[in-house]
């Protein structure tokens, strides 16, 4: 407990670190032009249920850089948390991905949409009202609105965190708990976090289909869950065995490349359209990964 708790420590010393590293000021500088030039952009994936219909979609944030070309997200939303402009990002992603939603809305699609938020956002104050009042000014309900924490949101001022995260479920917005297994003592922060759905992460999804430990995990994280009331979400599902074995395992939805990679605005649109009323159907061609 105590060791995980020491590497999780070094890995956000290393984050800060790499921060102030010259390479990355740059790149910093270049993400705070694209984010006020309206240069950063969402993609959505579809999260589908068993019987194919679709459940929400996930905003992924898309960054291409004039020169080194796409940035990984992994790559610039650490360096974001780490030097103060995760707000900025995030004030940015709430906005693009409500306007979406409102004008999905009008057209007649009624998806929910959910966003990622860092431990940052959560530990701003008033987060919870200013998300409140983006939701208001959009026109948009709190229930289409879902944000993905993970476990980090405890480690620094857990009962701050609390109080947020309450807050948001006050306003109706429904908490999703991402990449769920990576982090430390899981088993407590599903007690204390006032989430309504679990993601599996793809670490344990990946070599279900082949690895029994990893398949035990999956079968005890949907069991303990369930019991608790959650909604249980695979992440990277990528072929049909580990579809079936989730759906064997009473998992409630999935999400991955086998279903559809995450997708520009307008084939998003495309792709909810063409599933209309019958969702998705497993025996149609998988988009090609981004
Ligand atoms: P995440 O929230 O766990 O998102 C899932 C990641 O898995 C995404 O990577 C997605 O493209 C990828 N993925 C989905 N299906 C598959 C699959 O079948 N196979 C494989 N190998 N990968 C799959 P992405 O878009 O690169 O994002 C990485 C992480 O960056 C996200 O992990 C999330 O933590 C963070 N992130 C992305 N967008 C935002 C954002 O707008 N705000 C914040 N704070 N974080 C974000
Ligand atoms: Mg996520
Ligand atoms: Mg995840
Ligand atoms: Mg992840």
């Amino acid at each position: 407990y105590q060791a995980k708790r020491d590497r999780s420590g070094v890995e956000l010393y290393e984050a800060r670190r790499d921060g102030n590293t010259p390479d990355r000021l740059g790149l910093l500088g270049d993400l705070r032009r694209a984010l006020d030039a309206g240069d950063v952009e969402l993609h959505y994936q579809p999260k589908v249920g068993f019987d194919g219909h679709v459940a929400g979609l996930e905003a992924l944030v898309r960054w291409v850089h004039p020169e080194r070309g796409k940035v990984p997200p992994d790559e610039f939303i650490s360096m974001a948390e780490s030097s103060g402009l995760m707000p900025r990002l995030t004030e940015y992603v709430l906005e693009t991905a409500l306007g979406q939603v409102a004008r999905w809305r009008a057209d007649g699609l009624e998806v929910p949409v959910a966003v990622n938020v860092s431990p940052r956002d959560v530990h701003t104050p008033g987060f919870a009202g200013a998300v409140a009042g983006r939701l208001a000014r959009h026109g948009v309900p709190a229930g289409a609105l879902q944000l993905e924490i993970t476990e980090h949101v405890l480690l620094e001022d857990p009962q701050r965190a609390a109080d947020t995260l309450a807050g948001l479920t006050g306003h109706g917005v429904k908490m999703s708990l991402d990449d769920f297994g990576t982090g430390y003592s899981s088993l407590v922060h599903l007690r204390r976090l006032p989430v309504s759905e679990l993601k599996i992460d793809r670490s344990f999804v990946a070599r279900l289909a082949v690895d029994n430990e990893d398949a035990e995990i999956v079968r005890c994280t949907v069991d303990l869950a369930h019991s608790l009331g959650l909604l249980v979400v695979a992440e990277g599902v990528e072929d049909d065995e580990t579809w079936e074995r989730l759906r064997d395992l009473g998992c409630d939805a999935v999400q991955g490349w086998l279903v559809a990679a995450a997708m520009p605005p307008d084939e998003t649109t495309a792709w909810l359209r063409a599933r209309g009323e019958s969702g998705w159907r497993r025996d149609e061609p998988s988009p090609a990964a981004a």
